[in-house]
């Protein structure tokens, strides 16, 4: 089985220096580099340049270790809009994010992981393959459908729970993701989603909890999960 941590609200002006403390805690984790998927808001990405230029750097030096994912260009819930606008809004992303990557975005992290049938034409004007989301209910698929539809790889695991935004313990996360692993052998992927609130406590970067971060890692490696990337999934059959 394999594990996929998703960082999702890389965006400018917003405890920046804390996206990249997590993300370097995936990157130069003392086991070495692991994956790490960023769901990028594109509004106001390219404006923060200190931001943009530490990530761009990192998926130069990390290239196979770092995903980009679309996590729209206004981050606006994707319901909330009608289906030209949904098109209208990943375009607007994929023509201004595409560019600063040599990676091809494939990847839809749906903002509040909302998301309705237009999503999946949106998707595909957009040359996006692979959705996240928390929900799956609202689906036509549950799983790893082919054919017309996108991929769709469930999120299962939150480092935080709504509204308290602290990075829960690594033992109770790891409890979580193991029972998970052992309630569903079939599963392939189990998702972390991670948010940069969770490692902040209102005046700083909260280190111990980055440390916590590369505990569970750690732990998801002692326990034979893989730490992969959306983009691995990539036509699976
Ligand atoms: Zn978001």
């Amino acid at each position: 089985m394999k594990i996929i941590f998703r960082l999702d609200d890389i965006q400018g002006f917003y405890l920046n220096k804390t996206q990249i403390e997590i993300i370097d805690a995936f990157l130069k984790h003392s086991s070495g580099p692991c994956p790490i998927n960023l769901g990028l808001i594109g509004y106001n990405f390219i404006d923060d340049s200190w931001l943009s230029n530490e990530v761009i750097k990192r998926t130069k030096e990390y290239s196979e270790f770092i995903e980009i994912a679309c996590h729209t260009w206004s981050h606006k819930p994707l319901i909330m809009l009608s289906k030209e606008e949904q098109i209208d809004d990943i375009k607007e992303f994929k023509n201004k994010i595409q560019p600063l990557f040599k990676q091809e975005i494939i990847t839809l992290i749906a903002p509040e992981n909302y998301f309705n049938e237009d999503t999946y034409e949106a998707m595909f004007k957009n040359d996006l393959s692979i959705l996240s989301s928390v929900f799956t209910v609202e689906l036509p698929f549950q799983k790893f459908d082919l054919g017309n539809y996108p991929i769709s790889i469930p999120a299962n695991i939150l480092g935080s729970h709504y509204p308290n935004p602290e990075f829960r313990s690594p033992e109770i996360l790891l409890d979580e993701i193991l029972q998970l692993k052992s309630e569903n052998a079939e599963q392939e992927i189990i998702t972390v989603v991670l948010h940069p609130s969770d490692f902040f406590n209102g005046n700083q970067i909260e280190i111990s909890r980055i440390k916590d971060l590369s505990n569970l890692i750690q732990s998801c490696k002692d326990n034979n999960l893989e730490l992969t990337k959306f983009s691995d999934f990539k036509g699976i059959t």
